[in-house]
């Protein structure tokens, strides 16, 4: 066999290159740069953003993306919000109700037990009793402490409406699929949406974000370039960028630091900057160590052992 061939052989062995072709296995791969976003790209769209504005955290995105974001995410609070306050209050009244139930259920029995001939009294007095008695007192016991549903001759537990409450009592009692009484249920908690803010959701790491904190990015273009109006040089997604929260112009952080931060005003329309002014645009980068994120993705799969 010819050593070109490696791709495609009858080895005995299962080469590098077959393993790679295969869909078997963890998989890595190193991203290249049409894996990253570019830095003047929409974090929503992915595209080359149109009016980009850009958060407090250096995140660029289309004026009309994130204005769409931000209110369908202020919709959905809205409605979870709604929706979780509706839960409570129906959950409120179905304990009050259930409440009352096992009330008027513990009175039933109780005055049962009397007519049989054992009163709350009676009960105080164990040694009196005989050996039955004391177990129907037992039984009445149970009763007042409400603890658990009869169960009946079967085994099976009856059929009962109060899960909950026997949750709350701390009770182990484990599904199951057989019985339909012990059946799992998909019913479950509703909860209160996590955050009660639109969030700019660029990162992994969702931030708090408002409308009137957003600044409108204004970049020196040439053709399909986008260029530093200090130094001309072109932006990159490798290079720093900074914007100016005052008045939204681009520069480089070199330049930056060479003639904003010195003279305390905007390279291009002279507006006063202070420090705190200045954001620097996140970028993911294409370089091997540029933007600093991860450049290795993996893929985790199981492989049979052989
Ligand atoms: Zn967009
Ligand atoms: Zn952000
Ligand atoms: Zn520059
Ligand atoms: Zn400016």
């Amino acid at each position: 066999m010819s050593r070109h061939s490696k791709n495609n052989n009858s080895l005995g062995v299962f080469t590098y290159a077959e393993r790679q072709m295969t869909d078997y296995g963890t998989k890595r791969k190193r991203l290249g740069q049409d894996s990253k976003r570019r830095f003047d790209a929409c974090y929503l769209c992915l595209q080359t953003a149109i009016s980009p504005m850009i958060c407090r955290r250096g995140h660029i995105s289309c004026k009309g993306c994130v204005i769409s974001s931000i209110l369908e995410q202020k919709q959905a609070i809205e409605r979870d919000m709604k929706r979780y306050t509706q839960a409570i209050s129906q959950q409120r009244e179905l304990k009050l109700k259930d409440e009352q139930q096992r009330r008027e259920e513990w009175e039933m029995e109780r005055y049962r037990q009397r007519q049989v001939g054992l009163s709350s009294k009676e009960k105080k007095t164990k040694e009196s009793l005989g050996e039955e008695q004391t177990k129907k007192r037992v039984k009445l016991l149970k009763y007042e402490a409400d603890q658990q549903p009869q169960t009946n001759r079967s085994g099976e537990p009856a059929p009962q409406g109060r899960g909950g409450e026997q949750s709350n009592m701390g009770e182990k009692r484990l599904s199951s699929f057989w019985l339909p009484s012990m059946a799992p249920s998909t019913d479950q908690t509703v909860k209160p949406p996590a955050h009660k803010t639109p969030q700019c959701l660029a990162t992994s790491d969702p931030h708090a974000v408002k409308l009137k904190s957003l600044v409108e990015v204004k970049f020196k273009q040439l053709k399909d370039e986008k260029l530093c109006p200090s130094c001309d040089r072109p932006l990159t997604s490798s290079s720093k960028i900074d914007v100016m929260s005052k008045c939204g112009h681009a520069i480089c952080r070199k330049c930056v630091n060479t003639f904003v931060l010195t003279s305390k005003e905007c390279f291009v329309c002279q507006a006063k900057i202070e420090p705190k002014d200045v954001l620097s645009v996140e970028s993911e980068g294409t370089g091997f160590t540029a933007g600093g994120g991860q450049m290795i993705a993996t893929k985790y799969e199981s492989a049979l052992q052989a």
